[in-house]
């Protein structure tokens, strides 16, 4: 029988890869790491009006239902062991998404004694969405971005 026939008949075949990777882009949990001016563009993502449930994404309060980190905002040296201790606590697999100047590569203060310049040196980051703020909608396309990026991982070998 043709592939045709198959889904006549309503199947339809993929591998266990695709599915998995389909079914964790359907319902990725971020985890907030709002740390300034950047997390009330992510809050207003969440919102009803650009309605991030829509993709399947709801907020968790705890990094262990989490699986997807957001780290919005200026990252201070004093903060940083706080963020890497919630990052450890989040089961694998897990993402991160550094959004605005700030967790990128320190923004506005990159050149402050207290700053962290850019919060990948403190966790792996999978996705950078610039801006300062980056709009709700820049946030959106990021998420979008890391889809995709999920959709091509090797989810069996991992
Ligand atoms: Fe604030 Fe701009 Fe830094 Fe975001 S990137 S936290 S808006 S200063």
């Amino acid at each position: 029988m043709g592939i045709e026939g198959v889904i006549k008949e309503g199947f339809v075949t993929t591998s266990v890869d695709k599915l998995i990777n389909w079914s964790k882009t359907g319902s990725l949990w971020p985890m907030t790491f709002g740390l300034a001016c950047c997390a009330i563009e992510m809050m207003h993502a969440g919102a009803a009006r650009y309605d991030m449930d829509r993709f399947g994404m709801l907020f968790r309060p705890s990094p262990r239902q989490s699986d997807l980190m957001i780290v919005a905002g200026t990252l201070c040296n004093k903060m940083a062991p706080a963020l890497r201790k919630v990052y450890d606590q989040m089961a694998e697999p897990r993402w991160v998404l550094s959004m605005g100047s700030c967790a990128n590569g320190g923004g506005y203060y990159h050149y402050s004694y207290s700053v962290v310049r850019g919060c990948d040196r403190i966790v792996p980051v999978d996705v950078y969405v610039p801006g300062c703020p980056p709009t709700a909608e820049a946030l959106l396309y990021g998420i979008m971005q890391l889809q995709s990026k999920i959709r091509r991982e090797n989810t069996i070998a991992r």
